[in-house]
């Protein structure tokens, strides 16, 4: 049965009373692990950490990324292990300043979205699918968008990439989906920044409480990267998730968005 949602002041969904999405094997709500920006730190300690869990994650690598260059063997074989390897653009296109007016001092002119078309980008997201292509062999692709900025050149290009992904993850701020209502191509996720194993937990129970979708937008774990989390904190969620999988399905956002869009197809058709 289709349930509708309320969005409340501080932007997490809660689901009417009752409302159920089916997530496979009975599961209360779902969770996707994806890490951002193809850094080494992924393939030394957040790989490690997902496997000693049983779970598996997204890495949306960019094909400037120096690790894909020096370790591409290393990013072969953790898609061969069943971790999904996402577009993150060739050059990490972001705009200068953010939606919510943050100036981004770090970001080199060429790459500023300002001064790209949607065009451009357009033809980048198909480079780096055909790139990624030829590392795993892999068709079918989501995306993350860079710095979640979805406008070139003063236009959005969420509509021009649908052809192109299966689903797409924005960000940035703590909140959840709604599996019913969700913008596949474009999902919230929670850029999670020097927080404690047991607030990203109780932002899991959440989702467990009101059936919907958690998706954790990591950049460094343990390091190597300036938005960083402690591996503790890391390792707390994760072994939470391993131990409550009973309740929380937790797997890649490629699977996830597949089921997704796979159950409410079915739902509409009923
Ligand atoms: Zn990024």
């Amino acid at each position: 049965m289709r349930r509708y949602a309320l969005l409340t002041a501080f932007g997490a969904v809660v689901a009417a009373q009752g409302a159920s999405f089916p997530w496979p094997n009975g599961a209360k709500a779902a969770v996707c692990l994806t890490y951002d920006d193809g850094v080494d730190i992924h393939l030394d300690h957040a790989v490690p950490d997902l496997e000693a869990a049983n779970l598996r994650g997204t890495f949306y690598v960019p094909g400037s990324s120096n690790s894909l260059d020096a370790r591409m063997d290393e990013w072969r074989e953790i898609g061969r292990r069943g971790h999904e390897i996402g577009n993150h653009a060739v050059f990490h296109p972001c705009l200068r300043v953010s939606a919510k007016g943050a100036r981004r001092e770090w970001l080199q002119p060429e790459r500023e979205l300002e001064r790209y078309t949607v065009r451009q980008m357009i033809e980048e997201l198909r480079a780096m699918n055909t790139t990624l292509t030829a590392l795993d062999g892999g068709r079918v692709r989501t995306y993350a968008y860079n710095c979640s900025d979805w406008m070139a050149g003063g236009e959005s290009f969420i509509d021009p990439l649908r052809p192109l992904f299966v689903a797409a993850r924005g960000g940035e701020d703590e909140e959840l989906a709604d599996p019913w209502k969700v913008d596949v191509h474009y999902v919230p996720s929670w850029m999670v920044r020097d927080v404690s194993g047991e607030r990203m937990i109780a932002l899991v129970r959440k989702a467990i409480d009101t059936g919907a979708l958690a998706v954790f937008m990591f950049h460094g774990v343990g390091g190597g990267h300036s938005i960083d989390i402690s591996r503790e904190a890391h390792r707390e969620l994760l072994g939470w998730l391993d131990k409550h999988r009973e309740v929380v399905w937790t797997d890649t956002f490629r699977r996830v968005m597949e089921h997704v869009i796979a159950e409410r197809k079915r739902s509409a058709t009923r």
